[in-house]
C-alpha cells in the first residue's frame, strides 16, 4: 500500500465505477416490463419492513405506560393498567400475523419477477447467439459458449430474485430502525451507531475483492466446461483414447478444479472475518448501552432512561444485525452478480456483423443464377508484421508466407440449373466460396449476386430458404429420423417424407431401423453409417426443394455399394436445381457443366473436362493424381470406359 493509503481513488477504480453504474443501469431495464409487480413488491416491503418497529415502540409503552410507569401511575391510573395492556398486546399479536401474510405474498412476487427476468435474459442471449456468424463460433469454444449461457445466467438467478428485495427491505429496516431508536435516545443512537462509517467502508472494500474472485471463478467453470466438452464427446474421448492421453486429460482436469476450489473457497472467507467483527459489535453494545444508561442516570440524578426504554431500545438496536449483516452479504453478492451480469452483457454487445441490410429484399421465384464478381475474402486481417505474399505464389517451397487473401479476386458465372464443379488442391479455397453464396461470411472487396442481387441486399430468411446444403460431414441432432427429416420441412407429411427418404435411396434402410422413422439417431442415438449419414442429409435437402444446392462431397472413401447408394440419390437432387459442388467424385466432375480450378484463392483455369484435360494445366495435373484413381471405381459404377488414358463417357 503506497503512502496515499487506500482512500486514493486510482483511475482504474474510476473505470470501475463508470462499467458498474453503466451494468446496474442495464440489469434495471431488464426489470422494465415487470415495472408494475416490482412497485407492488417494493410498497409491500416499505410496509412490512416499517411494521417491524411498531413492536420495540410497544414494548417501551408496555413497560413505561402499562406496567411499571413512574411513581407506580400508569398514564393517570394506578399500574397495571389492563385496558391499555390490552390495546397494546393486540397490537402486538397482530403486526407479526399481517407481516407474515404480506411477506408471504411478496416472496411470490419476488421470485415470480426474478425467474421471469432470468428467462428473458436467456432467450435473449440463445437468440443472439443464434445469430452471430460463423466467424463467432469457429473462434470461441463451445464449453464457453455454454458456460455463459448455464452457469452465468443460472448464477445471477438466486441473486437476482433475493438481491433486490433484501436490499429495499434491509434499507427500509435500517433506516425506520435508526429514527425510532432517535426517538427513544439520541445519545444512545450516537453510540449504537459509532462505527457505522468503518463498517460502510469495508462492505464497500469486501464486496470489490470478492467480485473479483467471482470472475475468476465464472473463468475456471468456462475453462472446466471447455475441458468437458472437449474431451469427453465422443469424438473427444476417441481422440485421447488413440493418442493414449487420458492421464494428461486429467490433470488438465484437475489443475482447473484445484483452481477452481481455491477460488470458491477464498470466495466464501473473504469477509467471514468481517462478519465476526461485526457480530461482536452487537453483540457487545447492548452490555455498553446499559453501562451509559447507567452513568447517564447516576449523573443526573434522575430516572432519564427509563427500563421500557432501555429494552425497547436494545431490541430495536439488535434488529440492525440482521440487515446490516445481511446489507454486506449482499453488498458482496451484488459484487459477484454483477461480475457475471458483465460477461452476458459481453455477449449480447457482440455485433451481428451479417444481418438484413435496410433495404433488404426477399428473394421469391429464384431462378438461381450464381455470380461472384472479383470477390476478394480473407477469414481475418493478418496480424501486423506478418509478411504476406501478394500474388499467390510462396515465396519459398518450405516456407510458404500467409496469402494476403484467401480468395483474391474470383469471378464465377453459374447460370441457372448448371451443375458447376470446383476442383482445386487442398486449401485452395473450395470451400470457402461455398460459405459466401449463403452469407456464412461476407466478402471484402467484390460481390456475390444471386439472380443478379447482391446477397447482401436479401433477406437472410429467403436466401436461407433458396439454398440447401449437404456438407461432408452430416450432423444429425440427438432425435427420430423423422424429426432429422423435417428440419427441412417442419411441415411435410408422411408421404413427403418416404418420398423424400426413397429419393434420397434411405427409405428401406430407415424401415428396417427398429422403430423405423421413430428411431432415435444422432450423437446418442443409433448409429449409421456415414454413407447412410449422407442419404439422410440428401433426402432432408430433397424435403426443403432449394434452388441452389451447395454439394461438399465426401473425401472419406465409402464402399462401392454406398457410394453408388449416395451417387444416385445425389444425381436426381442435382437436376433441375443449380448445383456448386465441392467436387471429389470423378462422376461429378464428368457431369459437371463447367468446372473451376481453383489454386491459392485464383481461379486458374475454367472449362468442361473435356477442354482442361486437352489444356494440360493443373486440372490436368488433379485430374492424373487424384481423379484417375477413382476412376477405376467409375468404370464399374458408371461404365465409363478408359481408352489410353482419355475418357468416354457411355451412355447409362
Ligand atoms: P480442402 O479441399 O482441403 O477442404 P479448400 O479448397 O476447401 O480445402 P478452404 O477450406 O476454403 O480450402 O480454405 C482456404 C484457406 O483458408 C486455407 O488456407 C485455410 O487454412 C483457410 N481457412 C479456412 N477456414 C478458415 C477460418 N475459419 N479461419 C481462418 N482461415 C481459414
Amino acid at each position: 500500500m503506497g503512502r496515499h493509503g487506500f482512500f486514493r481513488v486510482s483511475p482504474i477504480d474510476e473505470d470501475h465505477r463508470k462499467v458498474d453504474r453503466a451494468t446496474v443501469r442495464r440489469v434495471v431495464g431488464t426489470f422494465r416490463p415487470y415495472k408494475g409487480k416490482v412497485g407492488l413488491v417494493g410498497l409491500m416491503i416499505g410496509v412490512t419492513s416499517g411494521l417491524g418497529v411498531i413492536n420495540p415502540l410497544m414494548i417501551v409503552a408496555v413497560f413505561d405506560n402499562a406496567l411499571f410507569g413512574p411513581n407506580g401511575t400508569c398514564q393517570g391510573q394506578p399500574c397495571p393498567n389492563l385496558p391499555l395492556l390490552y390495546f397494546y398486546v393486540g397490537v402486538m399479536i397482530a403486526v407479526p400475523i399481517v407481516t407474515s401474510i404480506i411477506g408471504i405474498a411478496q416472496t411470490y412476487l419476488t421470485n415470480d419477477v426474478g425467474l421471469n427476468v432470468m428467462q428473458d435474459l436467456r432467450n435473449r442471449l440463445y437468440q443472439h447467439l443464434q445469430a452471430m456468424p460463423l466467424r463467432f463460433f469457429t473462434t470461441t469454444r463451445t464449453g464457453e459458449i455454454q458456460s455463459r449461457l448455464a452457469n452465468d445466467v443460472g448464477g445471477v438467478q438466486s441473486v437476482v430474485t433475493d438481491t433486490a428485495s433484501t436490499v429495499l427491505s434491509n434499507v427500509v429496516t435500517i433506516v425506520s430502525t435508526i429514527i425510532a431508536m432517535l426517538v427513544i435516545s439520541i445519545p444512545l443512537t450516537i453510540l449504537s451507531l459509532l462505527l457505522m462509517p468503518l463498517f460502510l467502508w469495508l462492505t464497500v472494500k469486501v464486496g470489490k475483492a470478492r467480485r473479483e474472485v467471482a470472475t475468476n471463478t465464472q473463468r475456471t467453470l468456462a475453462d472446466m466446461t471447455t475441458i468437458t466438452e472437449e474431451t469427453l464427446s465422443v469424438s473427444g474421448i476417441l481422440l485421447s483414447k488413440a493418442f493414449g492421453r487420458q492421464r494428461f486429460e486429467s490433470e488438465r482436469f484437475r489443475t482447473e478444479n484445484e483452481r477452481l476450489t481455491g477460488f470458491l473457497l477464498r470466495q466464501t472467507m473473504i469477509g467471514r472475518s468481517f462478519f465476526a467483527l461485526v457480530g461482536t459489535f452487537f453483540s457487545i453494545t447492548p452490555a455498553l448501552v446499559y453501562l451509559v444508561a447507567g452513568w447517564v442516570n447516576s449523573n443526573t440524578g434522575a430516572n432519564v432512561i427509563e427500563a421500557g426504554m432501555l429494552v425497547g431500545f436494545t431490541t430495536l438496536q439488535s434488529r440492525l444485525f440482521f440487515p446490516i449483516g445481511s446489507m454486506l452479504q449482499v453488498s458482496t453478492e451484488v459484487q459477484s452478480s454483477l461480475a457475471l451480469f458483465d460477461r452476458i452483457f459481453e455477449y449480447l454487445d457482440l455485433p451481428h456483423e451479417i444481418h438484413d441490410a435496410p433495404d433488404a429484399v426477399a428473394l421469391d421465384d429464384v431462378s438461381g443464377h450464381v455470380r461472384l464478381r472479383d470477390v476478394r475474402f480473407r477469414y481475418e486481417d493478418p496480424p501486423d508484421g506478418v509478411p504476406v505474399s501478394p500474388d499467390g505464389p510462396p515465396l519459398a517451397d518450405d516456407d510458404p508466407a500467409p496469402r494476403e487473401w484467401t480468395l483474391d479476386g474470383v469471378a464465377l458465372d453459374i447460370r441457372p440449373g448448371q451443375l458447376a464443379a470446383l476442383v482445386g488442391p487442398s486449401g485452395a479455397g473450395k470451400t470457402t466460396v461455398t460459405y459466401l453464396v449463403p452469407r456464412l461470411y461476407d466478402v471484402q472487396e467484390g460481390s456475390v449476386e444471386i439472380d443478379g442481387l447482391d446477397v447482401r441486399r436479401i433477406t437472410l430468411e429467403s436466401l436461407g430458404e433458396a439454398i440447401g446444403v449437404v456438407t461432408q460431414e452430416t450432423y444429425l441432432f440427438h432425435d427420430t429420423v423423422r424429426r432429422n427429416l423435417q428440419y427441412g420441412k417442419p411441415d411435410a407429411t408422411d408421404e413427403e417424407l418416404t418420398t423424400a427418404a426413397k429419393a434420397a435411396n434411405i427409405h428401406d434402410r430407415i424401415a428396417e431401423l427398429p422403430e423405423g422413422y421413430d428411431t432415435v439417431v444422432g450423437e446418442r442415438g443409433y448409429k449409421l453409417s456415414g454413407g447412410e449419414k449422407q442419404r439422410l442429409a440428401i433426402a432432408r435437402v430433397v424435403l426443403k426443394d432449394p434452388r441452389i444446392l451447395i454439394l461438399d462431397e465426401a473425401t472419406s472413401s465409402l464402399d462401392t455399394t454406398s457410394e453408388r447408394l449416395v451417387q444416385s440419390a445425389l444425381e436426381p437432387l442435382m437436376k433441375g436445381r443449380t448445383t456448386i459442388a465441392i467436387a471429389h467424385r470423378l462422376s461429378t466432375i464428368l457431369s459437371a457443366d463447367v468446372i473451376f480450378v481453383l489454386d491459392r484463392g485464383r481461379i486458374v483455369e475454367q472449362g468442361t473436362h473435356e477442354e482442361l484435360v486437352e489444356r494440360n494445366g493443373l486440372y490436368a495435373q488433379l485430374y492424373e493424381q487424384q481423379f484417375r484413381g477413382g476412376l477405376v471405381e467409375a468404370e464399374f459404377e458408371d461404365g465409363v470406359i478408359l481408352a489410353s488414358g482419355e475418357v468416354v463417357r457411355t451412355e447409362s
